[in-house]
């Protein structure tokens, strides 16, 4: 094999686990070799052989302005000169903090951290030590990260506590996670009903992107939102992946439309925030945020938290996403990637369907759009997964498995997604073939 991707790969496996340093990268989902990626610009990154890609992945959602974009570049090239990491406060963490509360009306504050993984899990931290309270609910098909606590998959009945779904952790550590179906509001009543006075926060991907792309719907986030009320618990809107991405307000601005009144309780962010750089962040009010150390007892540090060149690349980026008619612009662009998808699968005579919300995006090989997590993956694994090596082969890169969201960035031209679609055309074509 000449292919200088498997020999990367060969060469990957003997010194990294698996040979990527996090899982979906090793392309196990739908088979054959990952791509070792060498460079990338605009839309597009080149792997080792040379080959260029339409990228749809934008390193997992953070690249909304495409590869490189030239005034994030400036301000990180500027920030690396004046220094990588102090230990010590810098203004820059002011006007990151700053510019995502001025965006985002819920909060009043934000603690920065290094990736979505420690933002979910400071926000349980907070939840918990805020209210006093242990138990916590998550929704099956919904990722906040790898903490413990979150690494838990449904119980077998209704309303009963979560298993392990990672080796590593103990059961005792997941026993107070209630694990419930998404778009399943019996469930919800069912679990505040028999647990409300001990729930210390519900935590959701309001648009789940790690279950291809499910958007919770507005009766069951309003009723969420109303329990959590009622019985003094706290909402929580993972919104790692939905932050920045789906709307200048992110998806809970989205929400506040259709439910007067609303806002989530604890926000947690990542992605976008930072550029590309390690950075996420959680915010709340700042009545909740007095039990954050070094203020209350809630422990929470991090030695490279509010890191100097992270946060020059994330203010660059907000500052460009913030411009006039900038989500309008990558919503019409998304929404024509989906609808031309969706055409050409039919003209194939293929089942099909997708959604979008600004530059997010999903589809499956499916009549209608699921609305939990079993039902994505009741859609049809073996022909996304010879779609997704159709579409490789023809230089477009979309996430390895039929589980991830897709994203868009502004600087795909329309010209990229005919591009893609003509691509679709032809292995929607090959896929009624066979
Ligand atoms: N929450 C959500 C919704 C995510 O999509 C992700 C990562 N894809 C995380 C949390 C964890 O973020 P990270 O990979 O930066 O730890």
């Amino acid at each position: 094999m000449t292919d200088r991707n498997q020999t990367l790969f060969e060469r990957a496996q003997r010194v990294i686990p698996g040979g990527v340093n996090s899982p979906v990268r090793a392309f196990r989902a739908v088979g054959g070799t990952p791509r070792f990626i060498a460079r990338a610009q605009g839309p597009y990154m080149w792997d080792a052989e040379g080959q260029r890609y339409i990228d749809y992945i934008g390193s997992w959602g953070p690249m909304i302005l495409g590869h490189g974009h030239p005034a994030v570049l400036e301000a990180v090239q500027k920030a690396a000169l004046e220094g990588f990491s102090f230990g010590a406060p810098t203004e820059r963490e002011i006007e990151l903090a700053e510019a995502i509360i001025a965006l985002v009306p819920s909060i009043e504050q934000v603690r920065l951290v290094s990736s979505g993984t420690e933002a979910g899990m400071s926000a349980i931290r907070l939840a918990r030590g805020a209210t006093g309270r242990s138990k916590i609910i998550k929704f099956e098909g919904c990722y906040h990260g790898h903490a413990d606590a979150l690494l838990v998959k449904a119980g077998s009945g209704l309303a009963t506590f979560g298993h392990p779904t990672s080796a590593g952790v103990p059961a005792e550590v997941v026993q107070h996670t209630l694990v419930l179906e998404y778009n399943n509001l019996a469930q919800i009543e069912a679990a505040f009903a028999a647990h409300g006075a001990d729930i210390a926060c519900v935590m959701i991907e309001p648009i789940a992107g790690n279950m291809n792309f499910v958007r919770a719907q507005v009766p069951f986030v309003k009723r969420i939102h109303e329990l959590c009320k009622q019985h003094g618990a706290l909402f929580v809107f993972d919104e790692v992946m939905t932050g920045f991405r789906v709307a200048l307000g992110s998806a809970q601005s989205v929400y506040a439309k259709a439910i007067p009144g609303f806002a989530p309780d604890i926000s947690v962010f990542g992605k976008v925030i930072g550029g590309g750089m390690p950075l996420a962040a959680f915010g709340t009010t700042r009545e909740i945020m007095k039990h954050l150390a070094p203020l209350g007892p809630v422990y929470q540090a991090g030695t490279l938290s509010g890191n100097p060149v992270a946060t020059a690349c994330g203010l660059a980026t907000l500052k460009e996403i913030a411009k006039p008619g900038f989500y309008e612009a990558l919503a019409a662009k998304t929404q024509s990637l989906v609808s031309g998808l969706t055409q050409a699968a039919q003209a194939a005579g293929i089942p099909f369907c997708g959604d979008s919300e600004g530059g997010m995006f999903g589809f499956f090989f499916f009549d209608s759009l699921p609305q939990h997590y079993n039902a994505v993956m009741a859609t049809d694994k073996e022909r996304f997964n010879r779609f997704f090596h159709g579409m490789l082969d023809r230089g477009v890169y979309l996430a390895p498995a039929l589980y991830e969201a897709g994203f868009v960035s502004a600087a795909h031209t329309e010209a990229d997604i005919a591009a893609t679609v003509a691509a679709a055309a032809e292995a929607f074509a090959d896929l009624s073939k066979a």
